[in-house]
This record gives structure tokens, C-alpha cells and sequence, in this order.
């Protein structure tokens, strides 16, 4: 007989945060029933409404904190919990930063199965936990006659406005103000994505921290836009000498995918310049780059010190406009970058030449078939850096490394820590061995963390380092 569910939707009940999930929701228990509260702390004791009730969990809602943790904080931002981007704004930071360093670590115990690993302290910036990004993408909206620019709200594709908002720098907002009042002056049709229609979807804008570039790109599901010099003043009035670039990009289908592959220069440069590591990047807008640049740039310090390149054939999977393997390019007696998107491995070969790095060689494909390219070629790296996407490494691709590559070392910069430890446990079993994990905080107030581990070939076997359970 299927038990009765104790808990019914809309009931209020107590409860005691015991834990929090590595998507930032608190964990309490009321009698069998586990239930997850957003925007909670450790130690909080609430009084909360369930809102869902699941087959073997339920949500609720907090609707008074009866005895604060000792964590908590007040939020510094008016649309915290509104907005979908941060979820620890009511933590202080060295709660945020312990909490990720358990994120990873239990993701490598329970997932990676390691129970005897050293997971180094949480490399974090504390001065950088506001305006830290360097990107932003707003989608644009109509809602009730007006035009809105904002994020989504969680869960959700009703935007908010969100003027200012403490992640991204303060001008990213003027920009956006611009852009709003140029639409509504000149009549813009603004995308709505359930019939399809209108022409302006997002507003994207990049900053390059070392030299102050703007790029601003504004998404359209046309051609082009009408009397677009009047924005292009406007912008020009605003940013001065910044003002780098204005672009369209065309995204012409039904999609949630937010840029479309082909950019239109408006203005200026098709790029803008930054320095990473003492080393100029140009960035294009459909290339990747680390919206962090500062913290990003002591994920890279950390990455040379695990790859130990002097003199060592090192490739670099998953590679974006280069940074990684140009940074370690001086050591090393050679660098392959691999990376799906064209335009950054264009980025990539204009950021070795324009650094005078001839030491390097960039292929534009899929990580498993350059692998399986480079393998055919008869190259035997000494080093393999990965730093794929959330989803990790496709397990064909693990076992060339592993297999047929059979290197030295493999360093893995990870976003997403339960893909890093299923990806470590098959490298662990194709005979390597766990040596470190380096937690990174490159987004502060948010639930993410990156990682930086080191992996070395073990010939004694890796098998005794795994849970007997
Ligand atoms: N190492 C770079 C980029 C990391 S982001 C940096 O630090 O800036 C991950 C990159 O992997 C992105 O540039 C993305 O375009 C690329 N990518 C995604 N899937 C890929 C695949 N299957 N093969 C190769 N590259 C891929």
C-alpha cells in the first residue's frame, strides 16, 4: 500500500536547515519528510509554507526565520530571489566559500567514489564578490506596454528589471538604459518568444577589465534594426573612448539558444582586447571567455603549477580563444589547442601571433575527434588540460587520453563538480590517480564553482583509493 504523504501543499510547518544542496537549496526535515527551502542557512530555524510537494521531497517557502544561523546576513540587493542569478546574497562570504568547498568535496566522495583525496582550501577573491562579470546577456521583453530589460525571474521566462545589478558592473546599466530608451524613441519591435515575432531579443554586453573596451550586441530576430545611429550617439555620448564596438547578431530562429552563429558590425572593432596573465586576448563575441578575469587568471596559475609544462607537448582540450595553453606557451615545447566554435579558434591563432607564441598549433573540431585526429598522427602529449562544459567528457574521449595518449598528467578545470568526479573516477580507472582538487570561487553569491585537479599516471593502480561501500 503507498504510505500517505504526511505533508500536504500550502500546510505551515517548522523546521531546523541542517544542510545545503549544491544547487544552493537548504535541507530540513520535518519527521520522515525532507523538505528544501531557498534562500535559507544552516542552523536557520523557520517557519515555512510547503509550496510543491514531490514524490519523495517538497519546497517551501520561508515565511518567518525564527532564530537566524549564525551564516546569515541581510541582502544588499533589491531583487534577491527575484532575479534567478544569485542564491547567496543572505550568506556571508566564508559561509558561501565553506559551502562550495563541501560541494566539491562531497561530489568527489559520492559521486567519484575517492575517499582519501586532498581537496586544497578554496581559492576566492573576497574583494571580488560584486561587479565581477564582465558579460551579461538581458533579455528584452514587453510586459503590459512596456519594454523590459532584465533576467528571468527562477524557473521562469517572465524577466525582471533589474537596473542595477551588483554582479555586473555599474555601466552595464546605463548601456541597458540606453538601448530601452532607443527602442521605445525609434519604435523598436521588441521578440516575444511564444508567437515569434518582434525583432529585439537580448541586449549582450562584454567588458575587457585590463583596457576598459565595451562591446555591446544587441540580438535580433531580423536584419537590422531602424535609425540604429541614433544608439550608436547615444552610446558613443555615453561610453566615449571605451565604446569599442556595437554589433548585431542575427537569431532568427525559435529558440531558447540566445545568440545565432553570424555578427554584423555596426560599429568599431569586430572584437574587443583584454589582458589575462600579463597577455593581450581579443575576444569575439561568440567566443568563449571567463566572465571573471581575475579569479580566472589564478584558476590559470593554479592549472601551469598542476601541468608543469617545461618542455612538455601540451594539449589543451576545449580551449576558447586560447587563453589556457598561450598562458603556459613560454614553458612548453609545444601547445595544441582544440575547440569547437570557429570563431575562437580565429581568436585563438590572432592571440598567439599578436603575443609573438609561434609554438602553438589551434584545431577547430570536437575534442574526441581532434583526439582522434592527433592520435592518428602518431602525437603523444605529455599533458592533457581539459576544461569542457558543464556535461564533462564524453567517455570515448577519456579513453584516448587515458589509453592512447597515455600522459604524464591531465589537469581538469571543471564548472561543474559532479561531472569532474564521474569524469576523475573513469580516468582513476583507466589507471590514473586523484593527486589534488583545487576548489575555485569564480562566481561569488551564486551556487557554481569551479575546480582545478590534478590527475597523474599511477602505475601502481588507483583501485584502493576507491570507497569499499
Ligand atoms: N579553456 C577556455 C574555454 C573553456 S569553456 C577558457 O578558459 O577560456 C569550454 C569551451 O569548450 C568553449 O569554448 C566551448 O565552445 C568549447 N566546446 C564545447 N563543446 C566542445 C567540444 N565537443 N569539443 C571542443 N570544444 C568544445
Amino acid at each position: 500500500m503507498v504510505k500517505e504523504r504526511e505533508m500536504k501543499k500550502n500546510q505551515i510547518v517548522n523546521v531546523v536547515i541542517s544542510d545545503i544542496t549544491s544547487d544552493g537549496n537548504g535541507v530540513g526535515r520535518v519527521d520522515s519528510e525532507v523538505i528544501f527551502v531557498p534562500f535559507s542557512a544552516i542552523q536557520d530555524e523557520l517557519k515555512v509554507q510547503i509550496v510543491k510537494v514531490k514524490k519523495n521531497f517538497c519546497y517551501g517557502k520561508i515565511l518567518e526565520i525564527l532564530k537566524p544561523s549564525i551564516d546569515r546576513i541581510d541582502s544588499d540587493c533589491d531583487v534577491f530571489g527575484k532575479c534567478g542569478g544569485c542564491v547567496f546574497r543572505h550568506i556571508n562570504y566564508d559561509a558561501q566559500c565553506k559551502l562550495k568547498k563541501q560541494f566539491v568535496e562531497n561530489n568527489m566522495r559520492r559521486i567519484g567514489g575517492f575517499k582519501d583525496f586532498s581537496c586544497q582550501p578554496i581559492i576566492c577573491l573576497p574583494e571580488r564578490r560584486n561587479k565581477y562579470r564582465n558579460k551579461a546577456q538581458y533579455p528584452v521583453q514587453m510586459q503590459d506596454g512596456r519594454v523590459i530589460a532584465g533576467f528571468y525571474s527562477p524557473r521562469s521566462h517572465r524577466v525582471n528589471e533589474c537596473q542595477t545589478c551588483l554582479l555586473q558592473p555599474p555601466v552595464f546599466a546605463e548601456i541597458v538604459a540606453a538601448v530601452k530608451e532607443y527602442v521605445i524613441s525609434q519604435k523598436i519591435s521588441v521578440y516575444n518568444e511564444v508567437l515569434h515575432t518582434g525583432s529585439l531579443r537580448h541586449i549582450y554586453i562584454r567588458t575587457a577589465e585590463a583596457t576598459g573596451e565595451i562591446m555591446v550586441v544587441l540580438v535580433i530576430n531580423d536584419t537590422k534594426l531602424k535609425n540604429i545611429e541614433v544608439l550608436r550617439d547615444k552610446l558613443k555620448e555615453l561610453l566615449g573612448e571605451k565604446f569599442a564596438s556595437l554589433q548585431y547578431n542575427i537569431n532568427t530562429d525559435k529558440t531558447n539558444v540566445i545568440l545565432g552563429n553570424k555578427c554584423i558590425k555596426i560599429y568599431g572593432k569586430d572584437s574587443i582586447s583584454d589582458v589575462l596573465c600579463g597577455l593581450e586576448f581579443r575576444i569575439s563575441p561568440l567566443s568563449f571567455y571567463q566572465v571573471n578575469r581575475t579569479v580566472a587568471e589564478l584558476i590559470y596559475k593554479k592549472a601551469a603549477e598542476y601541468a608543469e609544462p617545461s618542455g612538455k607537448i601540451v594539449l589543451d582540450l576545449y580551449c576558447g580563444a586560447g587563453t589556457i595553453g598561450i598562458s603556459m606557451a613560454d614553458k612548453a615545447k609545444q601547445i595544441i589547442g582544440v575547440e569547437i566554435v570557429k570563431e575562437a579558434v580565429e581568436d585563438a591563432i590572432f592571440n598567439a601571433r599578436k603575443n609573438q607564441v609561434g609554438n602553438v598549433r589551434f584545431i577547430c573540431d570536437d575534442a574526441y575527434g581532434a583526439a582522434k585526429m592527433l592520435k592518428s598522427e602518431g602525437i603523444k602529449p605529455d599533458v592533457i588540460v581539459v576544461d569542457p562544459p558543464r556535461k564533462g567528457c564524453d567517455e570515448a574521449l577519456l579513453k584516448i587520453i587515458a589509453n592512447d595518449f597515455d600522459c604524464e598528467r591531465i589537469v581538469y578545470v571543471s564548472c561543474d563538480s559532479a561531472t569532474l568526479a564521474r569524469d576523475c573516477k573513469i580516468l582513476c580507472e583507466l589507471g590514473y590517480r586523484l593527486k589534488e582538487v583545487t576548489p575555485v570561487d569564480l562566481f561569488p553569491a551564486t551556487a557554481h564553482v569551479e575546480s582545478v585537479c590534478l590527475l597523474e599516471k599511477d602505475t601502481v593502480k588507483a583501485k584502493n583509493m576507491f570507497c569499499k561501500d
